[in-house]
């Protein structure tokens, strides 16, 4: 697999079965498919950039494959569609061995097959130093049945999925020296580790929302909950109070990971009042998954936390690439 058209082969032949709408995929200049009547497409696109997304030190190859697609489909998660084809562009410095590129697809492929997402392009180039990957990931929902940022109304209690902070926790253990591969991690720092080496998308419990039309609103935790509401916030000209007692804590991280450490990839998503019965139904359908209430929207536009000590503003802390 040394050379570029060897590589494109490669991964040609590692697509097994050829979804029904798909009519070219790998091969040609473009790939084409057919989306059916109803549906409307949803595309989203991340660049993940080594030494700035993640360390080659510390990112074992399958991982890096998995979380590359993972923090893809993670974004047509929280538009409560459903993935289905991927493009796959990378740029590989000479000195990123073979085998280093086949892990990568390994744990890539693994990840696709689990959510029938099928790869049908991309581009392949060299590059002087770093290893980059850029993804864009192709879905599709029932028209005017994606969840936007823009629908949260005042009243509408605000849910997260999952436990926040494992993400940031992970980092920082891996940034002190810690390693998957250590034999003596305990259960915390090695659940932590993987939370920030190995997110899953939050595919099925964001097609089920929209399914039992329990959401106003939904975005996926990527750069911290505190940046992310504020998404919500400005998007559905809204304001919000989460009380810090509720905040469903990953074992071990602390309120600042949870607040704005960013990369948990859970969803968070808002309720009309009316609805919040319906909660505790769909999250019997996920047994694994918490789902936990943790505030309010608000009409006055602006957002705060409730503490020990008492009210205080919710600042947008989490992940700025140009900060
Ligand atoms: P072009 O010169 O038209 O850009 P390429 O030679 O780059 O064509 O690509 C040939 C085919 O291989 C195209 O279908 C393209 O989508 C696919 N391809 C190239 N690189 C990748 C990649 N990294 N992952 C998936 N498909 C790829
Ligand atoms: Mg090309």
């Amino acid at each position: 697999m040394k050379k570029e058209f060897e590589f494109i082969d490669y991964l040609r032949n590692q697509i097994t079965n050829k979804p029904a709408n798909l009519i070219a995929g790998i091969g040609d200049d473009a790939a084409i498919f057919i989306t059916p009547n109803n549906y409307q497409n949803l595309i989203s696109t991340d660049l993940l950039i080594e030494d700035t997304h993640f360390k080659l030190k510390y990112t074992p190859a399958d991982l890096l494959g998995y979380k590359a697609l993972a923090v893809n489909l993670s974004d047509i998660a929280a538009m409560g569609g459903e993935a289905k084809y991927f493009l796959l562009s990378i740029a590989r410095p000479k000195t990123l061995s073979d085998e280093f590129l086949t892990d990568l697809l390994l744990g890539m492929f693994e990840l696709a097959k689990k959510y029938k997402v099928s790869l049908i392009g991309g581009d392949t180039s060299a590059s002087s130093d770093k290893l980059f990957l850029n993804l864009t990931v192709l879905g599709e929902s029932l028209v005017n049945k994606a969840v936007m940022r823009s629908g949260a109304e005042p009243g509408d209690e605000i849910y997260v999925s999952g436990k926040l902070g494992g993400a940031a926790l992970g980092l920082e253990l891996l940034q002190k020296g810690k390693r998957l591969t250590d034999n003596n991690l305990t259960k915390i720092e090695k659940s932590a580790l993987l939370a920030h080496l190995k997110p899953e998308p939050k595919l099925d419990l964001g097609s089920q929302l929209v399914k039992s039309q329990l959401v106003t609103a939904m975005i996926d935790i990527s750069d911290g909950l505190s940046s992310d509401l504020g998404h919500i916030c400005k998007e559905s000209q809204v304001g919000a109070i989460i009380d810090s007692a509720l905040l469903p804590l990953f074992d071990g991280a602390t309120m600042d990971q949870a607040l704005n450490g960013g990369e948990d990839y859970e969803l968070l998503f808002t309720v009309p009042a009316e609805k919040v019965g319906q909660v505790k139904e769909l999250a019997m359908l996920f047994p694994n998954l918490s789902i936990t209430k943790i505030g309010v929207i608000t009409s006055n536009l602006t957002k705060f936390l409730i503490t020990q000590n008492g009210q205080i503003p919710l600042k947008p802390c989490g992940y700025d690439h140009f900060g």
